[in-house]
């Protein structure tokens, strides 16, 4: 079997990665099974020269990490990967810095660690390079030399062609991408949207899954990304999850709890969300101490303008609905801005009738799953979830919207508040069966099998 090396901007934990959920426990199992290595970022930010790559291996699984400089930090991850990449790549044209000393600054980080995993790697090793900080790192390996199987995995939407072409450097990167074997994308939207560019900005040809431009083929292909849900029930289930959630429940006085948990991103459509609130709360006076919506939304990319902003809107609006609607025993919305254990996490979802998603733009959306799996089997709550995750593909039996239709997502809340128990049931093991079939693990298998396949295919021909 090959070993796997998987390369990301964060290397996670190895040993929180339960705690830290979603792609770390995924990728840690994958690397444990193959005996393998993980590069990457340490998260550490240094003043000058990051070049030492520190290595610590435990439980048969490498960490090899390099740090950033503070340029770096502040222009090829603040800079080019989260403020010109993810609002492009989420269609936020009009939050989207085109500044051309971030995207030499991506390159030259880019470069500089691909050339620092060069000597780590074995000649049969499959690389897996994960989303949207490292597009250009396997062409950079070719460069120098690398002729092991490459894939390549994008974890956010990618966007349509006339929003791809705005970026002045689009060519290049997608000529960059075609140094993968493998490219795999969330949705089959993401891989059509591709496929669209590459035929026709790059003249490219498709056969099958594969598509041949600049000299190259490669195989392109959706993997959507899933959750543990099995474990991820049991975590929601036990003694520890229900004590917070206990807690909470008698603070709400058995009302009908609402909750929203993401990070704090303008992509999540969390104003919306509050907007929709308090149209709820204006259109159905019957909602009126009877209903509590929590949000949970902790700080992320606090450097970058649209973050703090975001973070100033939303307590306004938090304070102005609580403001106008609260009675002395009743407080309609909660807002809580800092992150909270899985845990935790787990028994909250699991206590709340509505799980409310309505991201304006997702690659795929792992709180909509993790509601689902939470949920009490004979008596399961509604999942509210918007058209524009790239989750809604796999979980039709949710309630789905439109997030920018604030009267219609409050109409489908008051739907959700009173469905029935055996349409809440129906839905739910539906839901819960998608979650079970096409689990993380499956999604990491099917991925690195692929690539290990489309080696040997490489070989025979
Ligand atoms: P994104 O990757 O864009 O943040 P996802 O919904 O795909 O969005 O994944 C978010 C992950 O972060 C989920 O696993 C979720 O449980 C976790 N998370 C989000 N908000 C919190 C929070 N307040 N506390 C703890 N975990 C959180």
């Amino acid at each position: 079997m090959s070993r796997l090396v998987a390369v990301s901007n964060r290397v996670g934990s190895l040993r929180g990665a339960t705690r830290a959920g979603g792609l770390a426990v995924a990728l840690a199992e994958a690397l444990q099974t193959r005996r393998g290595l993980w590069f990457g970022w340490s998260g550490e930010v240094v003043e000058q020269s990051a070049d030492q790559v520190r290595r610590q291996t435990a439980g048969g699984v490498t960490r090899a990490t390099v740090d950033l400089t503070t340029v770096e930090h502040d222009d090829y991850y603040n800079g080019f990967a989260n403020a010109c990449l993810w609002p492009l790549f989420h269609y936020r044209l009009d939050l989207t810095s085109f500044d051309r000393r971030f995207y030499d600054s991506y390159q030259r980080v880019n470069r500089r660690f691909a050339h620092a995993l060069i000597p780590l790697l074995r000649d049969d090793d499959l690389v897996w390079v994960h989303d949207y900080h490292l597009l250009p790192f396997g062409d950079m390996l070719r460069d120098a030399g690398c002729e092991q199987k490459l894939g390549f995995f994008l974890h956010i939407p990618f966007p349509v062609r006339e929003v791809f072409t705005t970026l002045p450097m689009h060519d290049r990167l997608a000529r960059a991408l075609m140094a993968y074997d493998l490219i795999g994308f969330q949705t089959d939207g993401d891989v059509q949207r591709f496929r669209d560019y590459v035929l026709r900005e790059a003249g490219g040809r498709r056969d099958g899954d594969t598509l041949t431009a600049y000299g190259r083929t490669v195989t392109v292909k959706a993997f959507p990304i899933g959750i543990d849900a099995e474990q991820f029930a049991e975590m929601a289930a036990s003694d520890e999850a229900g004590r917070d959630a206990a807690r909470l429940k008698a603070a709400i006085f058995n009302r009908v709890q609402i909750i929203g948990v993401d990070r704090l991103d303008y992509t999540k459509g969390i104003p919306e969300r509050f907007h929709a609130y308090q149209t709820l709360l204006e259109n159905y006076p019957d909602t009126h101490g009877q209903i509590s919506f929590l949000q949970i939304a902790p700080t992320s990319r606090g450097e970058v303008p649209e973050y703090i902003h975001l973070r100033h809107e939303l307590e306004t609006l938090a304070g102005h609905i609580n403001g106008r609607f609260a009675q002395l025993d009743w407080t309609p919305l909660r807002y809580i801005n800092r992150a909270i254990t899985r845990r935790q996490l787990a028994g909250l979802y699991r206590m709340s009738r509505i799980g409310f998603v309505t991201p304006l733009r997702d690659g795929m959306n792992l709180v909509a799953k993790e509601y689902v799996a939470a949920q009490d089997p004979d008596d399961p709550g509604v999942l509210v979830l918007s058209r524009f995750a790239g989750s809604v593909k796999q979980m039709p039996a949710a309630l789905i919207v439109n997030p920018y239709d604030t009267a219609g997502v409050a109409e489908t809340l008051q739907k959700a508040r009173h469905m029935p128990l055996a349409e809440r049931c129906a839905r739910y093991q539906e839901l819960m069966k998608g979650l079970i079939e096409n689990n993380v693990g499956k999604w990491s298998d099917d991925f690195v099998g692929t690539l290990e396949r489309l080696g040997a295919e490489m070989a025979l021909a």
